[in-house]
């Protein structure tokens, strides 16, 4: 591979001038390091965060640039950990001193003392994450590559530059990066470092669960999130993070009848679903949406395997491990919820017949969510039957037109009564009873069935006749 040498695409011109005259004019060595220079290499497309690490104090080449840099932004600094950061023209440049590290067996936070840079690279959790350019006079735009980072970055091999047991016993959240960078980049991990994360799985319950969420959002956020989960099941992490997805693999037969691997089935329905959606959520959805089935397994003859309910226990699920990942309880786990609780709602119709009142409840129970319902369900067709395959999505795409003919007809997706209660009060000269209730769940059924549009004058006339049923009779000044 050739030297990167080409800094005009790197970086911003102005600011690698004004970065190479404040290095020399301060008489300290500095250096680009890690992500940015990874990623500028591989030619993926850039975050602008760019790790800067000095030899001496980060903060004060840091406050000599800003001073230089036009309309930068005020320097953060972050004195317990002796680093500052400058935002400039979006890009956000980070000043570290270099450091060496040390760790104890209980955290992953280590004892840190200056380094110089050979120690700073050590610290490194990957060569390829490892490589630094010099910013010096003497020097500029070298690279300084003490582990073959390049060689790694064109081999496609995660690699770390130490021992591998100690990398990742020290800090086990590198296990979950080199995972995540493994998915990404479509990178292999270097089989003595896998056979490391294997043995140091355990050691992962050290990591606080903000942290794994994070990497596991970069998993679900890959264009082909089985990869990362497969390895993350073949080391022994999920069974630490995701138990949950554990139980749901295997495959058991009774009486000659079997059931489909669930873990298997549910990573194929996550990689379906990612041409399709950008949405993280719906990708967390599509990786829960079976988890209520191993709780819920039976088998009862002559039915054979049956998981009944096993939506509803998956949705209640949910908020368990929601709750323990320490993740928001907020809309987006009901979200996700929802979509778990109604994940078969869909395939029930297209497995059967698609009538227009099915498509109409699913419409309103699913309401703006209909179409990341529908995206779900489809993922989620993994029969390896080529007819049944193709009967599915084309009930699929029935389902589909027929939600536009409901539209079309009807609002439903943000149903609002077409007839207040206050009015069924007044017309039948009422107090709050639950007669009122009655009527306005008869109209709504009434319109969900197809019987009367989504109309205030024909739900005016049902409810004449709801009412009639009930025996009431219109208050005097309604006649
Ligand atoms: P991305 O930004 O895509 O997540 P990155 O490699 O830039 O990837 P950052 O978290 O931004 O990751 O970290 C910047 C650099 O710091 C990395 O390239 C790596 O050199 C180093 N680094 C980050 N986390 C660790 C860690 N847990 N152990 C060792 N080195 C790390
Ligand atoms: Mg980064």
């Amino acid at each position: 591979m050739k030297p990167y040498n080409d800094f005009s695409k790197l970086l911003n011109d102005e600011l690698l001038q004004i970065l190479k005259t404040t290095v020399k004019e301060e008489g300290i060595e500095a250096f680009i390091i890690g992500g940015f220079v990874r990623d500028a290499i591989l030619g993926r497309k850039q975050k602008n965060d760019i790790d800067i690490v000095v030899l001496g104090s980060g903060i004060d080449l840091a406050k000599a640039l800003q001073k230089k840099l036009p309309h930068a932004k005020p320097i953060q600094i972050f004195k317990t950990y002796g680093t500052a950061m400058i935002h400039w023209e979006g890009i956000d440049l980070e000043f570290v001193g270099a450091r060496k590290e040390s760790y104890s067996s209980e955290s992953r936070n280590p004892k840190v003392t200056a380094g110089n840079l050979t120690d700073d690279q050590n610290r490194r959790d990957f060569t390829i994450n490892a490589l630094a350019i010099s910013l010096n006079h003497s020097d500029f735009g070298s690279f300084i590559d003490p582990f073959n980072g390049l060689q790694d970055l064109e081999n496609k091999i995660l690699r770390t530059p130490l021992d591998p047991n100690i990398t990742y016993s020290d800090d086990p959240l590198r296990m979950l990066r080199a995972i995540r960078f493994a998915n990404q980049l479509n990178f292999t991990i270097e089989a003595q470092s896998l056979q490391a994360i294997s043995k140091n799985a355990a050691r992962i319950k050290i990591i606080s669960k903000e942290r794994i969420v994070e990497e596991l959002h970069k998993i679900l956020s890959t264009s082909k999130p089985s990869i990362g989960f497969t390895l993350l099941e073949k080391t022994g992490i999920l069974e630490y993070i995701l138990p949950e997805l554990i139980a749901l693999k295997g495959v058991e037969e009774i009486e000659g009848q079997r059931h489909k691997d669930n873990f298997y089935h549910t990573l194929e329905v996550v990689d379906n679903l990612c041409p399709h959606s950008e949405n993280v959520w719906l990708r967390w959805a599509a990786l829960l949406h079976d988890i209520g089935k191993a709780p819920t397994k039976k088998f009862k003859p002559p039915i054979g395997w049956t998981f009944h309910n096993h939506e509803f226990v998956g949705a209640k699920m949910v908020y368990k491990i929601f709750k323990r990942l320490k993740m928001p309880l907020n809309e987006k786990m009901k979200y996700v919820q929802k979509m778990v609780l109604m994940s078969s709602r869909p395939i029930v119709i297209a497995e059967e017949q698609v009538t227009d009142s099915a498509v109409r409840r699913l419409v309103f129970d699913a309401s703006t969510e209909i179409e990341d319902l529908i995206k779900l369900c489809e993922a989620d067709i993994t029969t390896k039957n080529p007819n049944r395959f193709k009967r599915y999505h084309n009930n699929f795409k029935l389902v589909r037109e027929k939600i536009v003919a409901v539209e079309e007809k009807d609002q439903l997706r943000n149903f609002q009564p077409p007839v207040s209660g206050e009015a069924i009060m007044r017309f039948f000269g009422l107090h709050p009873c639950r007669e009122i209730g009655i009527i306005k769940e008869a109209i709504k059924e009434a319109i969900l069935e197809g019987e009367i549009p989504n109309e205030m004058e024909a739900a005016f006339e049902r409810m004449k006749i709801e009412g009639k049923k009930l025996g009431l009779t219109p208050h005097e000044k309604s006649v």
